[in-house]
């Protein structure tokens, strides 16, 4: 029997590419919480998609947010704003090259201003915040725009999402002062013969992320997402040829219960 407190996540999406058979990023954690919008719409069915309260963005690139848009409009008319929850430096591109009247219509004022269809939230870095039965608390990370990753807690289990980035010291800082920490989900976007091609956008390719593995809390087993399409084969052989039984990729849709 799952335990009440227990942590429900289920990766619908775990590449930072779009194929068939290979969804964008996203989370959902305990049923009614998205950790990024890549493909809720693709993945989900649309009793799945009302149930969704919130969506919590790492940053606002594309693969991220994809299906925001569409997750919007599905939800048109239902009594409850969705909230989309960020740091303001997320939020604000949002609002100016998304939600503009050009490239999408404002839901904030659709189909009225007092009812809207969806809310911007702003949160504060390292200030947890709750959501439902879930605590998450932003950490800034290193990638080419504002980007983030959360610690997701609930009492006596926490695990930590990465979001885009590189090999950064607020990472492993905020492995370190979690408690609890049951499981690192952890970006991995290239093979090492991009390597040139992953540093440049702020990336991990295989041989960084064995090479981060030393700043990681021990024994809490480490799951990689966001490979892109293309580099996945190299990636497989790569992180097979590490040898490091922690290190585990995420290649399609899986349920965990922590
Ligand atoms: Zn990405
Ligand atoms: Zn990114």
């Amino acid at each position: 029997m799952p335990q009440k407190t227990s942590l429900a996540i289920r990766t619908l999406g775990p590449y930072g590419g779009s194929a068939p058979g290979y969804r964008l990023t996203s989370f959902l954690i305990d049923g009614e919480s998205a950790l990024d919008a890549g493909a809720l719409t693709d993945a989900l069915p649309l009793s799945a998609q009302r149930r969704i309260r919130r969506v919590i963005l790492t940053h606002a690139h594309f693969d991220h947010i994809a299906s925001l848009p569409l997750l919007i409009e599905n939800l048109y008319g239902q009594a409850q704003p969705l909230e989309i929850i960020a740091p303001m430096p997320v939020l604000s591109v949002l609002s100016r090259d998304l939600f503009n009247e050009r490239v999408w219509p404002d839901f904030r004022k659709i189909p009225s201003k007092k009812r809207p269809t969806v809310r911007l939230k702003p949160i504060a870095e390292n200030k947890p915040f709750r959501a439902g039965r879930v605590v998450f608390t932003p950490f800034a990370v290193s990638h080419i725009v504002p980007a983030y990753g959360y610690v997701v807690s609930r009492p006596g289990r926490s695990v930590l999402f990465s979001g885009d980035t590189e090999p950064t010291d607020r990472l492993w800082a905020a492995a370190a002062r979690t408690r609890h920490l049951k499981a690192i989900f952890l970006e991995l976007s290239f093979s090492d013969s991009q390597l040139d091609v992953a540093r440049a956008p702020r990336h991990l390719t295989p041989s960084l992320v064995v090479d981060a593995l030393s700043e990681m809390p021990p024994r809490v087993p480490v799951y990689l997402y966001h490979m892109k399409p293309p580099s996945l084969a190299r990636i497989r052989r790569e992180i097979a040829a590490a040898c490091q039984p922690r290190l585990k990729l995420i290649e399609g849709e899986r349920s965990f219960r922590f």
